[in-house]
């Protein structure tokens, strides 16, 4: 079947949502209400209707109203990092990710890191392996990495070289998202099986500023005085495993942000603020606010390849499907909506 064939069947398929992308730019209309919002439309370019699917619009607005009428001291933004606040698609070839974007500057060792990527990828996605021979695997997998990256002699200079010359991206309207919920304090914690070091110096690179409301929660490294790479911090987290120690490992950042009056090192403080922005770009990201008691979760997912046959899932599983590798303003048009600017 030609490419140009499949094509017409998708866009065909995508029609039968024609209702749905309609009921949820109606938000866009209601947006505009206030003087402040018209300014905002004008700033925030429109998504393609063909990239957006919503499953249940009355849902999800319902969520909004329900996240609105608690305010932002009770929202978190939960997010993935690879793929879903980073591009899929970077100068027309696939973005590379925040690990696959290191070099070393040991060729052996980063070659010895690709060996172990081509046993155990396939094996991370196999349909036949028990989830406990997984998890046992990926710790192996994510362990053999790390010690080849002490062993290799990995300096935090390798780190900054290798984001310089990656192919990594944010989507636009990253920023805007961000800005709009640090001057809200509403805390944006960023979930990965990665590296916590990698993807800060990313955000350092190509944000080319910080944000005091997003934390990275993710596998953090240790350096010497030379800047050279020892040990790495606190437990392993890898991709089967990454939901079950993110909450507790998110709570500094809500005692950062004031939300406890004593220190806990446990997730109270995450657990204060019980409605969530969840942003993934796999269903497993859905996981992400496991262990959090949540009131009101709208979920976002972006899909961005093998549509075709993963949009129905997708639908049913996210509360909002963004496609074609979208940009943020979607996301940051829904923010806007939960907490209208000038209010
Ligand atoms: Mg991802």
């Amino acid at each position: 079947m030609s490419y140009r064939f499949q094509y017409t069947i998708f866009t065909v398929f995508l029609c039968t949502f024609r209702p749905r992308r309609f009921r949820f730019r109606r938000y866009n209309c209601r947006l505009s209400n206030s003087e402040k919002n018209l300014e905002m439309e004008e700033h925030v370019p429109s998504v393609a209707s063909l990239d957006l699917v919503v499953g249940d619009p009355e849902m999800l607005d319902k969520k909004i109203a329900a996240i609105r009428l608690a305010g932002p001291q009770k929202l978190q933004v939960i997010a993935d990092f690879d793929a879903t606040l980073t591009k899929f698609w970077v100068n027309g070839s696939r973005g590379q990710s925040s690990h696959g974007l290191l070099q070393q500057g040991n060729p052996e060792y980063d070659a010895k890191r690709e060996q172990l990527y081509h046993y155990y990828h396939p094996l991370e996605f196999s349909p036949t392996i028990p989830l406990e021979e997984k998890t046992k695997l990926m710790e192996e997998w994510w362990g053999k990495t790390h010690t080849l990256l002490i062993e290799g002699g990995l300096t935090y200079e390798s780190i900054r070289q290798s984001v310089a010359n990656s192919s990594i991206a944010f989507r636009d309207g990253v920023i805007e998202l961000f800005e709009f919920l640090e001057e809200r304090d509403i805390p944006v914690l960023i979930f990965s099986a990665g590296l916590a070091d990698i993807i800060e110096e990313v955000l350092r690179q190509k944000l080319h500023r910080s944000f005091k409301n997003v934390k990275i929660v993710s596998n953090r490294m240790v350096f010497d005085n030379n800047s050279r790479l020892i040990s790495f911090k606190g437990k392993l987290i890898h991709s089967l495993n990454k939901n079950e120690h993110a909450l507790d490992m998110a709570a500094p950042v809500h005692e950062q942000l004031g939300d406890t009056d004593v220190p806990s090192d446990d997730n109270a403080s995450v657990k204060k603020r019980t409605n969530v922005l969840l942003l993934g770009d796999h269903t497993g990201d859905l996981g992400m606010s496991d262990g959090l008691n949540y009131e009101t979760r709208v979920s976002v997912g972006f899909l961005n390849h093998n549509i075709e046959n993963s949009l129905e899932c997708y639908q049913k599983a996210f509360d909002v499907v963004y496609m074609n590798d979208a940009p943020m303003w979607g996301v940051v048009k829904l923010v806007t909506e939960m907490f209208p600017i000038g209010k």
